[in-house]
């Protein structure tokens, strides 16, 4: 029981306090519980992070005033997480916290959501002596007991009894039911009761049984289930990956261990769950952003009390409080989904992953069909056991992969720069098969951008130096960036020289409108941004499309998913290029992941695949790689290009972005602060590379200038102690500027 006890806070404040606990507090008062303590002239909520710190005699310290938790939230293991997170992303410890639990669980207490039952304490011949021996003018009393004698007689035990229910049927009130409960009668409790709701039961799913190489996946993976033992597994999609999570995870279970699966948001559809609800029934609990208040609130202690073994979710799953945990699987472990944006700490869930692996000592295995470079990096170095999948469960017939050089097609009109004469008869030819087709454009709108045939200027959005794209149905002007929209009003004269603007190229909504002209048979379903915002829009369309409502499905990233349509023989990526010609180290490494995985849709089921993949610089290796399937060859070449760049995987980039609504103070700042690090910089062991004040990518955004600096180092954590921590002062928001500090950006 401390006497003291080291508070964080969630706001970001660089330290902990500490504070001494009155007796009557000290027994609840351990490490990983909030408590109330006054900071300042308030009083905050905070986090106690370490008991009986030492303190200094003869201070007088404040104590702290409530607890608010009956048990700590954060175990062990999990505190050590958020230290990691503190340290690595640089930010306070309570802030790091701060993402560990769920909103509705900070906010809500433990009995949010529970119901209030009643149990009866006695038998049915106390409960009739009592009804014959209490006088007709108690008619409430005698109405409880006539409820209570008629449950206590009925088959159906196992359903909680609710006080509500008994109120409503003795037509009493709580005071009676009371008096009862004082009299020993019966008694009322809060529980949580799970099945009051539908745990969204699925179909049972019977394990097949394993091919050869999943077998050694599986077995390797288990030689090592009591030991911190990071696993890659890489695999095209279909080649069974699901399947070897699955198995081990049951492994884990009969083992009276947890397990954790994080899945990128986009694919945590009602099918993913399902698959693993199908296994392992009500042991699973599902997490993410997307789901009510009340919803999270009750998985996350469904969790915590031990009633979910299984945890499946987005990148925050991965605090999820479990105990025991007996493997962490990280499916699709190359998405940049698991990279926490809005507020920092800008986290990397998959990274944590393998952290909290290593601190609850157990294996944890990330699966792609397209690794990241750093992954496979740390399989090279020998960081991480290497496990492959080489060929897909049920084979289908082959895939016929073509690269098309959209500029000779433009020459010929330019429609067929948009959709080729070779994905034009491809389309042809899978509709008169009745077939499906999917397409896939990495932009929506209807135009990208209104451009200036002089001079190459385009109308920009007020607030950002991005190009504003013209959506038609709407008629609106729309910034993708900020979501800045204005009524779309022609003529626009440039910015620079006047004269009139021309919109130029092509979105989702344009191509939608040339699909339908090209093939006025065909039914097209189009998935972007502006066709799903609405919940549960995203789902429709897919099943639609599963259940061939449509016959072609034109969508932008969120259709090159592991989803799995069995009529779908057709896959083209319309242009290539706009992800190959994003200004970053990563661009071909996305591309390749994308064209890859876009591929990887056709042909899924019995039948033949062909894809057409377009572009204006069809020479570009990454593209004949991805066409190819040629990961070696593509891993071989961009690993060589990182090397010599001294890029990720070889460092870590630590990106510090400065922000302004005056140009001139934001790069004031980053300056004095690049130039106040750089007598440290001599310091710094392991490589090192600091960029000049550069303007960040978008220059301007949401009515904010943005100067940044890079640094490159091997060494993330001597960094952050050398150079980012004796300079904190310059890096908190002064006079109108705001430090954003992002390790391993993606
Ligand atoms: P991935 O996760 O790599 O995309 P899945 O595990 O989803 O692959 O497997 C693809 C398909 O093959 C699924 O329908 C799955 O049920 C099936 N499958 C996986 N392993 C086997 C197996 N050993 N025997 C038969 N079918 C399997
Ligand atoms: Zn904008």
């Amino acid at each position: 029981m401390p006497s003291y006890v080291s508070i964080a806070f969630e706001a970001n404040l660089d330290t902990h306090y500490t504070y001494s606990v009155p007796d009557a507090l000290k027994a609840g008062a351990v490490m990983g519980t909030r408590v109330m303590a006054p900071l300042g002239h308030s009083q905050r909520i905070g986090y106690i992070v370490d008991e009986d710190p030492a303190v200094p005699s003869g201070v007088k310290l404040k104590d702290i005033l409530s607890l608010v938790d009956k048990k700590p939230m954060i175990t062990p293991p999990l505190m050590r997480l958020a230290l990691f997170v503190s340290e690595y992303y640089f930010c306070g410890l309570g802030q790091a916290l701060k993402c560990f639990l769920p909103a509705p669980v900070r906010h809500r207490a433990s009995d949010y959501g529970m119901v209030h039952v009643v149990k009866i304490k006695k038998d049915l011949k106390e409960l009739n002596d009592l009804y014959d021996n209490t006088p007709e003018r108690f008619w409430k009393k005698r109405n409880i007991l006539r409820c209570l004698i008629v449950r206590k007689s009925s088959a159906d035990q196992k359903s909680p009894f609710l006080l509500q229910q008994l109120k409503e049927r003795a037509e009493c009130d709580l005071a009676s039911i009371r008096s009862l409960e004082k009299a020993g009668v019966l008694e009322t409790a809060l529980e949580q009761h799970w099945s009051l709701r539908d745990e969204g039961a699925a179909l049972p799913n019977i394990p097949p049984e394993l091919t050869e190489s999943q077998k050694l996946a599986v077995s390797e993976v288990l030689k090592k289930k009591d030991i911190f033992a990071p696993f890659l597994l890489h695999g095209v999609t279909g080649s069974g990956k699901t399947e070897v999570y699955l198995h081990i995870i049951e492994e884990a279970l009969k083992n009276n261990k947890t397990a954790v699966v994080l899945v990128p948001e986009i694919a945590l559809t009602p099918q993913t769950a399902d698959r693993f609800r199908g296994r392992f029934g009500s042991k699973v609990a599902v997490l993410h952003s997307a789901q009510s208040d009340k919803e999270r609130h009750r998985q996350w202690w469904r969790i915590k009390e031990g009633e979910a073994k299984v945890v499946v979710g987005a990148r925050s799953a991965v605090f999820s409080p479990v105990s025991e945990l007996g493997c962490i699987i990280v499916d699709e472990e190359h998405e940049s989904s698991y990279k926490q944006n809005g507020e920092a700490p800008y986290y990397n869930a998959r990274d944590l992953a393998v952290m909290r692996a290593k601190l609850e000592n157990c294996p944890v295995v990330l699966g792609s069909a397209t690794p990241s470079l750093e992954s496979v990096h740390n399989a090279e170095i020998g960081k991480y056991t290497l496990l492959r999948l080489t060929s897909r469960v049920c084979a289908s017939a082959d895939i016929k992969t073509e690269l098309i050089d959209l500029n000779k097609e433009a020459q010929v009109a330019s429609q067929f720069g948009v959709i080729s004469r070779s994905l034009k008869s491809a389309i042809e030819e899978c509709l008169a098969k009745r077939e499906q087709a999917i397409l896939f454009l990495n932009r929506r709108g209807y135009v990208p951008r209104l451009i200036c045939p002089e001079c190459y200027e385009s109308l920009k959005c007020p607030s950002c130096s991005v190009p504003l794209a013209y959506h038609k149905r709407d008629n609106v002007l729309k910034c993708h960036l900020c979501g800045y929209t204005s009524e779309y009003l022609p003529p626009y004269s440039c910015p620079s020289c006047g004269t009139q603007l021309k919109p130029a190229g092509y979105g989702t909504q344009r191509v939608e409108n040339l699909l339908h002209s090209l093939f006025p048979e065909a039914r097209i379903g189009r998935m972007d941004r502006d066709t799903t915002s609405q919940i549960g829009a995203h789902e429709k369309i897919l099943t639609a499309f599963a259940d061939h409502e449509f016959d072609i499905l034109l969508g932008t990233q969120m259709i090159a998913k592991g989803l799995d349509f069995h009529n779908v023989t057709l896959v083209g990526v319309l242009n290539a290029d706009i992800s190959l010609n994003t200004p970053d180290f990563r661009s071909g490494e996305r591309t390749f992941q994308l064209v890859t995985r876009v591929v990887g849709r056709s042909g899924r089921g019995a039948k033949a695949g062909r894809s057409v993949v377009q572009s204006f610089t069809p020479e570009a290796d990454v593209l004949n790689c991805a066409v190819k399937g040629d990961w070696e060859g593509f891993v071989k070449k961009e690993m060589r290009d990182r090397k010599e760049l001294n890029y990720p995987p070889f460092s870590h980039i630590i990106e510090i972005v400065f922000k302004s609504k005056e140009a001139k103070k934001a790069y004031d700042s980053a300056k004095k602060f690049r130039n106040a690090i750089k007598k440290n910089v001599p310091r710094i062991p392991g490589y090192f590379y600091m960029t000049e004040v550069e303007e960040a990518n978008p220059s301007f955004a949401f009515n904010e200038y943005r100067y940044q600096i890079h640094i490159r180092t091997t060494l993330v954590q001597a960094v952050a102690k050398e150079l980012l921590a004796p300079f904190r002062e310059l890096l908190k928001g002064r006079s109108g500027v705001r430090a954003q500090i992002d390790v391993d950006p993606v």
